[in-house]
């Protein structure tokens, strides 16, 4: 792609409602630090001799930054983000000196500390080809950056859009998008720690599809494949962004409602509706239903009994004719 296009040729870089899910689907902003971002910004400023560098993630409203070396704050508000900048284009962002630049002279952290005065960021482009954010060496007197420390830094920039990546694949499921059952028993033992510590109810919404084996008889294991894709696809879009769907086997599927105790059966219920009117894409004869289980977690819950208790409801709905939803009963 030609790095220096008008942004009318290149709708990705204004198309912000799928910018902000290209960055959404790393589920990273407000995660704690991690040890292969940080290496990566020690690494920018020990190669080109700054005293700050950061990995940020441009946000609706805010920068979030995902690595800090240096006195900046983690989140600032994305009108005084340099980034915010960088990532209107494709090209890296050169700022020999931001006090002879209109766009920062009069920005807080130019005037103020940290006192930027030079800036090199490179945008972090996923592999669709959105902007998400940016890798950025900061120094806070006038420099130049050479031709060779532009190509450093871009090449650190490609390892921090991998390491996003690699992330992914280590906690998605490939076929359906959801969470693997690992990551997602990991997020359930997280909403059983908030249970304890700020008496937060959060709850289950578990459901497996009816019938499935005849699809994959009937039509083939590949006709049960795309199903299951159109499940996983419809579920993530249903999802709200603090809800956690995963793949918890076959054609189980779960989500978890942190924080959630009240309406949960009119959630299952969009679920339930929801898979009940798919459409299958390349299978167009093909309608599918699940039946579901709620249940919130009480006190003194574990996660086995937690899931379990989901599960039950889940086959009461089988056995209540299912494509529909049960709440588990209280013990
Ligand atoms: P029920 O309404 O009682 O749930 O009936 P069912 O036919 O859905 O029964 P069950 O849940 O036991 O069947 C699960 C089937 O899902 C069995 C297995 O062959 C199929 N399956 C599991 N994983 C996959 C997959 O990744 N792809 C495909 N195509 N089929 C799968
Ligand atoms: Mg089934
Ligand atoms: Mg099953």
């Amino acid at each position: 792609m030609d790095h220096h296009a008008p942004l009318m040729d290149d709708p990705k870089l204004t198309d912000e409602v799928a910018r902000l899910a290209a960055l959404r689907r790393y589920e990273v902003l407000d995660t704690a630090p991690e040890a292969p971002f940080d290496k990566i910004t020690a690494l920018v400023s020990t190669v080109l001799g700054v005293p700050i560098s950061i990995i940020s993630l441009i946000d609706t409203k805010r920068q979030w930054l995902k690595s800090v070396l240096g006195p900046l704050p983690q989140e600032m508000p994305r009108e005084l983000s340099f980034c915010a900048h960088t990532i209107l284009t494709r090209a890296p962002l050169v700022i020999c000196d931001a006090l002879a630049d209109k766009r920062f002279a009069q920005n807080p952290a130019v005037i103020g500390s940290p006192y930027i005065r030079g800036y090199l960021g490179v945008p972090l482009e996923t592999p669709d080809g959105y902007n998400i954010g940016a890798l950025c060496a900061i120094d806070v007197v006038p420099r130049e950056f050479s031709p060779q420390e532009i190509e450093t830094l871009k090449s650190f920039a490609a390892i921090v859009v991998d390491e996003l990546e690699l992330r992914n694949l280590a906690r998605l499921d490939q076929l359906t998008g959801a969470v693997t059952r690992r990551a997602f028993l990991e997020e359930v033992g997280q909403a059983i720690g908030r249970l304890k510590r700020y008496g937060h109810q959060s709850s289950i919404i578990m459901f497996d599809i009816d019938h499935f084996k005849r699809i994959n008889d009937s039509y083939g294991h590949s006709a049960g494949d795309a199903v299951l894709r159109a499940v996983g696809a419809a579920c993530t879009a249903l999802s709200r962004d603090c809800d956690s769907f995963g793949r918890l086997g076959g054609e189980e599927f779960a989500v978890l409602l942190p924080d959630t105790a009240a309406g949960t059966l009119a959630a299952a219920e969009r679920y339930r509706e929801a898979l009940a009117t798919l459409v299958i894409p390349g299978y167009p004869a093909l309608s599918i239903t699940a039946s579901f289980g709620i249940a919130s977690l009480m006190p003194g819950t574990d996660a086995e009994q937690w899931i379990a208790m989901a599960d039950a409801a889940l086959y009461a709905a089988k056995r209540g004719g299912r494509n529909r939803c049960c709440v588990a009963a209280l013990e």
